[in-house]
């Protein structure tokens, strides 16, 4: 089967920028106060990210979810990059339970949503079905688009049996990730898989985006590009541009996934076309933030 080309197909770049792991023991360039990620996701959306998926930290650079943090990223990235789409984790380490929705009242455009269990390299990644519902109307009540993350097929099976009970706002917009240890790899036959699934199940229109862990950053990058998809990138996933090199910002990887776009005819969504391309209001919707920043 030859897929029809990708060539001329807007590619949207998302930003990982922080996430709940790397420190900046494994990378100075990680940004972990609100202001460094303000700055950090400034430059990245310059270099051609219109969306942000944001972690925050505590100044010990553990993992946190105070829903103030939250807020002062959200308020800062709005006012330094315009239309720049905002997606907040729901993701497992920043806290147990219903905290790891504490912060949707913000109203971000998007927030991560896992909507199974699998492994992680230390330890089970717990997505039991109650949080997963709990989560997913949060994110009607606040009219969240939720970014679908599957670790594994059985994840994109359910985004399709959630959306059929219309359990979440639009389309499932399906990440696939590959390159964790312990759960699925970077394997070309699954991700073909996973492409066809997603074109079968919510129509062959359906934008969906891949993330490559570690080294297979740039490798799933260049599988997207290639076969329609969008792009995601950021020293969440992977700090370095190669082995022996550190990435010396976020931006830097954005510029290397956009050049592997370019690579494929792709031109690079502006913020403007990924909200259309995403079903996403023209313009962020005001947050119901009052947090004082000055950044
Ligand atoms: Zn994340």
């Amino acid at each position: 089967m030859t897929a029809p080309t990708a060539s001329g197909k807007p590619c949207i770049i998302c930003v990982a920028i922080t996430g709940s792991l790397p420190t900046k023991g494994n990378n100075p360039a990680v940004p972990i106060t609100v202001p460094e990620q303000i700055e950090s996701t400034h430059a990245a959306f310059e270099a051609g990210a219109s969306i942000v998926h944001a972690h925050v930290r505590n100044d010990d650079q553990t993992p946190s979810s105070d829903p103030e943090k939250f807020a002062a990223l959200q308020e800062g990235i709005r006012r330094h990059c315009p239309g720049m789409i905002i997606q907040f984790s729901t993701g497992g380490r920043s806290g147990a339970g219903q905290s790891r929705g504490g912060m949707l009242h913000l109203k971000p455009d998007m927030a991560s949503l896992s909507v199974g269990s699998n492994n992680f390299p230390n330890r089970v990644y717990e997505n039991p079905p109650d949080l997963v519902d709990w989560l997913a109307a949060e994110m009607r009540r606040f009219e969240i688009k939720p970014e679908i993350e599957a670790f594994d097929l059985s994840h994109i099976l359910k985004a399709k049996d959630m959306a059929d009970k219309g359990a979440l706002v639009g389309t499932p917009y399906v990440q696939f990730v590959m390159g964790v240890k312990n759960a699925m790899p970077a394997d070309r036959d699954v991700f073909d898989y996973y492409v066809r699934a997603v074109g079968r199940l919510f129509g062959l229109d359906a934008p969906w985006c891949a993330a490559g862990i570690g080294a297979n950053q740039a490798l799933i990058n260049t599988w997207a590009a290639e076969a329609g998809g969008h792009l995601r990138t950021g020293l969440e996933d992977n700090v370095r541009l190669d082995k022996h090199t550190l990435a010396p910002s976020n931006a830097a990887l954005v510029t290397r996934a956009a050049e592997i776009a370019a690579g494929y005819g792709r031109p690079i969504a502006t913020a403007a076309q990924a909200r259309a391309l995403l079903g996403l209001s023209e313009t962020a919707t005001p947050g119901v933030a009052s947090a004082n920043l000055d950044a």
